[in-house]
């Protein structure tokens, strides 16, 4: 199979697993596992965080970083189609007891007056206006990168009022890829960020959530509550450190990819209308002279290519470590078979 699905269909590499077999280990809910505690400093020191807490997925990073920073009845202000809303069963309502506004943006990203509007003026009425989030790249914006200007200009708009700021980095070392900003540049004006080790850095699972070391001392109570915390996780967090050294480097080759197939897919007449491609995500609409996208996405299975549908006439084609130039070329003769 050639899977476009996701870049978390990314299977561990040999050489990845073979990392856990020397990786030092101990129990992690003591504090005393010192694979885990090396990676939570590095990237603590990536991000530009005082601390950093290994979790199972970045569903839990998110659902702690708002946990931690909200209180029951308050707000979260986000972009409308982010993955805490759409993909996290309503976690935030029911984990944390908070209200969500949304701000539709373009491609995921919003302006800075856009936020303004959304904050609530402090009132004896209103839910409180207490967390932005915002998502780098914004994965259903098509990888979108916010620039670093307008990330700076709404975390100060949001701090200024008294909101705390939050970055899903599930994909942020594919922003620095791709532009060269550091991701701690990036995450500067953030309260708490984390990465995904499961997607373009190829391990099973993992998160790391950073932020202030009272931040993290609380998130260690989150974690201890849901049932996040674990035991001999040097096993996840040597495969976590073996991404970093030789995963990330290679960013740049899943971009070029995804390029290439959203030069030669924009061109196919059946494409109505494709998402600025900017990382390693390229979402395109079809118009009513193609099939419906899940027609396509079972058509393009039997001949060994996975893609995604995610609307009536809407694809996701995601690059990763395990597709290659080659792969690309399948995908692309299988796509045009099925229009
Ligand atoms: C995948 C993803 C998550 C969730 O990460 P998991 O490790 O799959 O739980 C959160 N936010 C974004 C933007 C994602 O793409």
């Amino acid at each position: 199979m050639r899977d476009f699905f996701s870049d978390t269909k990314t299977i561990p590499t040999r050489a990845m697993r073979e990392a856990i077999l020397d990786a030092p280990v101990g129990d992690e809910q003591k504090d005393e596992d010192p694979t885990t505690r090396a990676l939570c400093e590095r990237v603590a020191a990536l991000l530009g965080k005082e601390a950093a807490i290994l979790l199972p997925t970045g569903t839990l990073c998110n659902e702690i970083a708002v946990n931690v920073q909200t209180n029951p009845g308050d707000e979260v202000i986000c972009e409308e189609s982010c993955h805490l809303i759409n993909f996290e069963t309503g976690g935030p309502a029911a984990i944390s007891g908070v209200m969500i506004r949304t701000i539709a943006g373009e491609n995921g990203i919003f302006e800075p007056d856009q936020l303004r509007a959304a904050i609530r003026p402090a009132s004896r009425y209103a839910p409180k206006s207490a967390l932005l989030c915002v998502e780098q790249t914004a994965n259903m914006g098509g990888g979108t990168i916010w620039p670093l200007e307008k990330l700076n200009a709404v975390a100060e708009i949001a701090h200024s009022a008294g909101l705390a700021t939050h970055m899903d980095g599930a994909r942020l070392l594919n922003a620095s890829a791709a532009t060269g900003i550091s991701p701690a540049d990036y995450a500067a004006g953030f309260d708490t960020v984390w990465i995904d080790f499961s997607k373009a850095l190829g391990t099973p699972m993992g998160g790391v959530l950073a932020g202030s070391a009272e931040f993290i001392q609380e998130a260690w109570r989150a974690k201890q509550q849901m049932g996040g915390a674990m035991r001999q996780s040097g096993i996840l967090a040597a495969m976590c450190l073996y991404g970093l050294d030789h995963h990330v480097d290679r960013l740049s080759e899943d971009h070029r990819l995804a390029k290439y197939l959203a030069d030669q897919i924009r061109a196919l007449p059946q494409v109505a209308h494709m998402q600025p491609v900017e990382t390693n995500i390229i979402i395109f609409d079809l118009d009513d002279s193609a099939p419906l996208a899940a027609d396509i996405v079972a058509g393009m299975k039997a001949d060994g290519v996975l893609i995604g549908a995610f609307g009536p006439r809407r694809i996701r084609i995601v690059t990763h470590l395990d597709v290659d130039m080659p792969a690309g070329e399948d995908l692309l003769v299988a796509l045009k078979k099925q229009l």
